[in-house]
């Protein structure tokens, strides 16, 4: 299959979002999480017939997969945020990895192709899942993904941005025709308690160099694991709450703010209340994660 520019019919389409994963660092199906949702992070974009961007393969990738495999999806983009495990526990499980006729391209940070096939490898090297790299036939290729090196593919354009999260990760701003939308997570704020943003001063640096990525963004999808005491007692632990995201949205001007990367121990009826504190936003609108659900920008 040619590898060349992608001539997609996309004028006046939309970006959709779907949710596979939302839940963060392991998945938690069960009576409590059923109606939020128990998987780990997978995010589905689509825009048009351009190929489909799948942002990390947690869990959710499983039935993301199933649903590629039978649209017979030609090509497929994943980027993964980092490779913790519950952003790669479903990527073995990626049915269109072995679909004849489909090439899947991964990107993950990595400073050469090489470099991320690598990485990825030492996970799928036979000891923690079967099946190896070499054999999944439709994995087509890597992608190095650096910060602020955009990506043009096949449509999308997509900007990496560092983010604050023990071992790094990156977050994404994935733009197609004039549309555009962020996924950030995981990551810890960009200042500390007392100090920037949230705290009513000038934005440090790193939370200037986050404003600009998330600018003119219609929909941002953050993690907000924690709440503002469990981010105290876990600073290093790599992960935001609804208030800091809420601020760096407001200043950047988004639209939509989605919260994203659910705590673990969030029971359903928790994330109704937290829903319900925060879905009285308007600028942003805020909302949370909920597996299944597709926002449309
Ligand atoms: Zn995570
Ligand atoms: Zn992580």
């Amino acid at each position: 299959m040619a590898i060349g520019k992608w001539t997609a019919d996309t004028v006046d389409v939309p970006v959709e979002l779907t949710f596979w994963g939302v839940r963060g660092s392991i998945p938690v199906p069960g009576g409590d999480t059923a109606r939020w949702g128990g998987n780990s992070s997978c995010v589905e974009v689509r825009h048009g017939d351009l190929p489909p961007l799948v942002l990390d393969c947690g869990t959710g990738a499983r039935a993301l997969g199933v649903k590629l495999a039978r649209e017979h999806a030609r090509r497929v983009h994943v980027l993964l945020s980092h490779l913790h495990a519950d952003h790669i526990f479903g990527f073995p499980f990626f049915m269109p990895l072995y679909a004849p006729g489909t090439q899947v391209r991964v990107g993950l940070p990595a400073y050469s192709e090489d470099e991320a096939r690598e990485r990825l490898g030492r996970y799928l090297n036979g000891s923690f899942h079967p099946v190896r790299q070499r054999e999944m036939p439709a994995l087509a290729g890597y992608l190095a993904v650096r910060p602020g090196r955009v990506l043009e593919l096949d449509g999308w354009k997509v900007t990496p941005h560092r983010l604050n999260h023990p071992g790094g990760s990156m977050g994404y701003r994935v733009e197609a025709d004039g549309l555009a939308i962020a996924y950030v997570t995981d990551t810890a704020p960009f200042a500390q308690p007392g100090e920037g943003l949230l705290a009513g001063e000038e934005p440090q640096p790193a939370e200037r160099r986050m404003l600009a990525f998330l600018q003119g963004c219609q929909v941002v999808v953050y993690d907000t694991m924690f709440d503002h005491d469990a981010y105290l007692e876990k600073m290093t632990w790599g992960h935001s709450y609804p208030e800091y995201a809420l601020a760096l949205a407001r200043a950047a001007g988004v639209d939509r703010l989605v919260l994203f990367h659910h705590e673990p121990d969030a029971s359903d009826q928790e994330l109704d209340e937290r829903s319900a504190r925060f879905g009285h936003e308007t600028a942003p609108r805020v909302r949370l994660a909920r597996e299944g659900e597709t926002i449309t920008v």
